[in-house]
């Protein structure tokens, strides 16, 4: 009989299985490797496993959390940083432990903020097709050199830090919010209040966790604080953003430019191939009209550096459930 701990890892793509074969040779757990995402339908593929493993779309809503709980699984191992996904008094009433990976590479996000900025400022993507198809011509590639503007990052954590510095050595000017001032942040930037983040900012890039106080932080009364033609970086959560309120600014030119890795209803689309479908969405689709708007599907954490470390610490996550160790990756449920 196989004695090694089961794990049941939902969402499964070829890139996760071979990060996690990896992590796991020195530590033995029995994965088994699930292609759909975790929701209610599929929580029963877990009956038995005392562990899973689910990623940043997967839901974990209470009907979800008691299917599991009635299959015997005590444990989830979160392969990403986000828990906004769980519902955590859900989770303690049914006395789950629950871990996520709060750092693996904020370099990872904070780097794609900047390809976000960098594509959108001198529209490389639309320049590439351009020359492909024959066309040298360089109307509608006009941008601004970065150094001398002034760029506001909204939480100032592990990745809005680095993000600071990095957009600091391009010699623009830093202005930062958080509910808490970093220290090291501090060297680069300036912390001021949130409004007047978004109206001294030419460019504003969202680095603060989702939660019920951070949802629709840009809605229409926060974008009508912003420079007029401020272009906006979205590299957090989909629902910081209230969605139709930005395609309004992008209508009437109140936002210049807008580049989204997250999407508020992205757990319908992204991480699956859909180039033979339609898409349904109609918000979504109006996003993808607009010659400003650049969209990624959740793809700022994907490098080797950041997925080697998501499954090494995943594995160990799983590791100190099995020997009954705690660990300062679960969290808090009190
Ligand atoms: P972190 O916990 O280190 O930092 C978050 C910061 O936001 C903290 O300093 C916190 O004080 C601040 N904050 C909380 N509430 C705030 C508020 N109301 N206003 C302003 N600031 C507030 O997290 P991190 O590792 O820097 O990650 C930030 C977010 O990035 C995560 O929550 C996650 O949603 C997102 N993320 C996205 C990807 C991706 O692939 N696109 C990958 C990893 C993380």
């Amino acid at each position: 009989m196989d004695e090694r701990m089961q794990v049941a890892v939902y969402s499964t793509k070829p890139y996760d299985r071979q990060f996690l074969e990896a992590a796991n040779a020195g530590h033995g757990h029995g994965l088994h490797f699930l292609k759909p995402g975790l929701d209610r339908v599929t929580a029963p593929l877990a009956k038995g496993f005392p562990a899973i493993c689910a990623f940043v779309n997967d839901s974990l809503d209470a009907e979800t959390l008691e299917i599991l709980a009635q299959g015997g699984t005590r444990f989830i191992a979160l392969r990403c940083a986000g828990f906004n996904q769980v519902d955590l008094s859900a989770a303690k009433r049914l006395g789950f432990q629950i871990a996520r990976v709060p750092a693996y590479s904020p370099h990872a996000v904070a780097e794609h903020a900047l390809a976000l900025i960098m594509t959108l400022n001198r529209k490389t993507h639309r320049a590439h097709q351009r020359v492909r198809e024959g066309n040298f011509s360089l109307d509608g590639l006009l941008g601004f050199d970065l150094r001398g503007k002034t760029v506001g990052v909204v939480g100032t954590g592990k990745i809005g830090a680095v993000f600071a510095k990095i957009m600091a050595g391009l010699e623009c000017r830093v202005l930062a919010y958080d509910l808490y001032e970093n220290d090291a942040v501090r060297k680069v930037a300036t912390y001021c209040p949130l409004d007047q983040v978004f109206r001294d900012s030419d460019i504003v890039s969202l680095h603060c966790p989702l939660t019920p106080e951070t949802r629709y932080l840009i809605n229409r009364e926060s974008i009508s604080q912003m420079r007029r033609g401020a272009m906006l970086i979205n590299t957090s959560r989909g629902a910081l953003i209230e969605t139709r309120a930005l395609i309004e600014a992008l209508k009437s030119g109140e936002l210049g430019s807008v580049g989204l890795d997250v999407y508020e209803e992205e757990s319908e689309l992204f991480f699956e191939d859909y180039s033979n479908e339609i898409i349904r969405d109609d918000v979504f689709a109006r996003l993808l009209t607009f010659p400003n708007v650049l969209v990624t599907g959740h793809q700022a954490f994907f490098t080797d550096t950041a997925m080697s470390r998501i499954a090494a610490t995943t594995v160990e996550n799983l590791t100190a459930f099995e020997k009954g160790n705690d660990s300062p990756n679960f969290v808090p449920l009190a």
